[in-house]
């Protein structure tokens, strides 16, 4: 199983340069919720990995919102009287708050101010801003140049169309063998930030080409979207599929220090958080498991009420509570391939192990089973069960449709795998079934 040599190290080094040396190609591309930026990334994905690209039409509504138009910019600069550019996109694109309309002005530094954007308590930092949703424009800048900036005046260009157009995004799905799904969802919408989040754009594409690799249980289907109204719109056009949806996890900001972080769905306690918390534990990792908040990522549009998907979210970092974050800081300087390698471990070993989870059901369950007469019991009577008697007899006796194998591995502090084997074995000898997916759903209610 290359997922499971994934999750525990044999290939995360590997794997984990191609994730960073895919991450040195796609930084400098300017990014945002549309425009050909999204498409660019979504073209280097897909040199590695089958993608189906999606394109959505502005205008296209998404519950209480709608696709917007289409951003896509070419030059934007702040010249000085003298011709030399103070401000240039093409220096770093976070000069040019994301989604400005065009602009072609001469104007003075008064009335250039209102639409300039610094950090003081981080002078030497460029910040990140967006304005999808309202039309305007502007500039950001280092502090330290932008106190130095003489009374003008200033030729302000903004080379940048907003028009009709459509919302890009693209979708891996790797088939499984049985009904269900799982979702991975990571945002494309950043434009030259490393951690957030080109960590989870390479994390996913690792992790889904590595999975395509296998037969997996469920249908794993690996989504790359802008934030918000990328799963917005991906939940419009799938509500009809959401029902065969067990779980899933979002990805971002997964390669600075911080400890590994699982964001729980809303009403934690579900399979998905279990599998994470379970995962993390025995991991030996430092870690945190944190309770879900109505803000973040796109988990929360998948935990929305009217949805309430099972999805959390694995970072290490939480947004904004990094020092770099949302600024020019957020580079790759600030990500290891080390880290990247560690995060995407985790994750695999959170598919590997949720994919095998199911909960069974004892057919046999009127006192204990004759395990030797069904080729069961490989050790000589009277000796103490080895480790795949005692997992068979821990899935037997807990296998009554309210627990899974991840909590009969929990409860009887053997390896996962044991567990995972000792329900084949019993399966195969006609002492269990699968307890199908609808009790699966119910043993997650709280
Ligand atoms: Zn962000």
């Amino acid at each position: 199983m290359l997922l499971q040599d994934l999750a525990s190290g044999a290939r995360s080094i590997e794997a984990a340069q191609a994730a960073f040396a895919a991450m040195e190609v796609m930084y400098p591309i300017c990014r945002s919720i549309t425009g050909d930026g999204v498409r660019r990334t979504l073209d280097i994905i897909g040199e590695t990995l089958p993608l189906q690209r999606l394109e959505v039409p502005s205008g296209t509504p998404v519950f209480d919102w709608e696709v917007p138009r289409e951003w896509n910019i070419r030059d934007a600069y702040i010249a000085g009287p003298d011709g030399a550019r103070v401000v240039d996109f093409k220096a770093h694109n976070l000069h040019v708050v994301n989604y400005s309309v065009p602009v072609r002005a001469r104007m003075s530094r008064d009335e250039l101010e209102p639409h300039l954007h610094s950090l003081p308590d981080r002078p030497d930092s460029i910040p990140y801003r967006t304005t999808y949703w309202r039309e305007q424009w502007g500039f950001c800048l280092r502090h330290s140049d932008r106190v130095n900036l003489g009374p003008g005046p200033y030729d302000v260009v903004i080379d940048s169309s907003l028009a009709p157009g459509s919302l890009s995004y693209a979708e891996c799905v790797v088939p499984g063998s049985d009904a269900g799904e799982a979702l991975v969802y990571t945002h494309t919408c950043h434009p030259s930030l490393a951690n957030d989040n080109l960590t989870g754009i390479v994390v996913a594409a690792q992790l889904a080409r590595l999975l395509r690799e296998e037969r997996p249980r469920l249908t794993w289907r690996f989504i790359f979207g802008p934030g918000t109204i990328g799963s917005l719109t991906w939940l419009a056009r799938n509500e009809h599929r959401l029902a065969g949806v067990r779980g899933g996890l979002t990805l971002g900001l997964l390669g600075d220090t911080s400890p590994l972080t699982y964001k729980c769905s809303r009403l934690g306690q579900t399979v998905t958080d279990r599998v994470a918390t379970f995962v993390l534990e025995r991991s030996g990792r430092p870690h945190r498991v944190v309770d879900f908040e109505p803000y973040g990522y796109d988990e929360r549009q998948f935990c929305s009420p009217g949805f309430d998907l099972p999805v959390g979210r694995l970072s290490r970092a939480q947004h904004g509570d990094y020092p770099q974050y949302h600024t020019s800081d957020d580079d790759l300087s600030i990500v290891s391939a080390d880290r990247l390698g560690e995060s995407m471990s985790i994750a695999a070993a959170w598919i590997a192990t949720f994919d095998a989870n199911r909960s069974l059901v004892n057919l046999c369950a009127k006192g204990e089973p004759r395990l030797g007469k069904r080729g069961l019991y490989g050790a000589v009577g009277g000796q103490a069960p080895g480790d795949s008697e005692r997992a068979m007899l821990w899935v037997l006796s807990y296998s009554d449709g309210d627990h899974d194998l991840v909590d009969i591995a929990q409860r009887s502090n053997l390896p996962f795998a044991s567990i995972v084997a000792a329900a084949q074995a019993l399966e195969q000898a006609g002492l269990v079934r699968d307890a199908g997916a609808s009790l699966i759903h119910q043993g997650d209610m709280p």
